[in-house]
């Protein structure tokens, strides 16, 4: 084998170490992209049941108010009626003194019908307190949930960043002794097929696409003139047990 040979089998050498490591370079950066989506999720989960907090303290304040107008009400009516039950003395006829105690048995049935109304809007009030009370302790787990998985989130990225750092640096040092011309080439397919730039060939199959490669294709690789492609997906082959 010549000298080029040798040099071209180092340059393989060299690819399939930068290979590895762009591998996990690849595989951190889509970790730092799909991890925050699991914590959105959560996210959305408690800014959806904060909403319906809020909705039930409307509904709490709806009849806090209406109770409170009733209850005013019910005191303008029971004024009514002591002021009507008071001028009964001072009425002349009996016809005016019938129509007056009418009048106050009308104003009484009145009455009473807000009592009742008042009744049921202490039960309501009660219903709407329990389940703002409730739904309070729903909103605590939820945010309890999404902070829990918040700081685990930070903590895993963080650790991943520091992970991606060795690999960029250890990037660093690898790649300048790939040829410049290779190098690009390899990257370009790397960045293309998906953080795969460079394959070994087992049984006649590519270990990209694992598509069959011929025998053509082996004979133009074990000459070590050139880079050699697959034909079917680009990336760049190399046999495993000749380097
Ligand atoms: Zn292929």
């Amino acid at each position: 084998m010549a000298v080029a040979g040798q040099n071209l089998k180092d340059q393989l050498k060299k690819l399939v170490e930068l290979q590895v490591i762009d591998e996990e370079i690849f595989r951190y950066k889509r970790e730092l992209r799909e991890k925050p989506a699991e914590v959105e999720t959560l996210k959305a989960q408690f800014e959806a049941k904060k909403a319906r907090l809020k909705q039930l303290e409307e509904k709490l304040k709806v009849i806090q108010v209406s109770q409170k107008e009733m209850e005013l009400d019910l005191k303008a009516k029971e004024e009514g009626i002591a002021k009507a039950d008071g001028s009964l003395s001072l009425l002349k006829t009996n016809k005016e003194y019938q129509a007056r105690l009418l009048e106050i048995e009308n104003q009484k049935a009145d009455k009473s019908q807000v009592e009742e109304k008042i009744l049921l809007g202490y039960d309501e009030l009660e219903a709407a307190r329990k389940a703002l009370e409730a739904e309070k302790a729903v909103v605590a787990q939820y945010e309890k949930d999404f902070n829990a998985a918040k700081k685990k989130l930070d903590d895993e990225v963080a650790v991943i960043n520091d992970q991606l750092k060795v690999k960029e640096s250890q990037r660093i040092r690898v790649a300048p002794e790939v040829r410049p011309d290779f190098l690009s080439r390899y990257e370009r397919i790397l960045n293309n097929k998906d953080g795969l730039g460079i394959v070994k060939i087992v049984d006649h199959t590519c270990g990209g696409c694992f598509m069959h490669v011929t025998e053509q294709v082996i004979n133009e690789l074990k000459k070590y003139e050139e880079l050699v492609s697959c034909d079917q997906c680009a990336r760049i082959l190399y046999l495993a047990d000749e380097l």
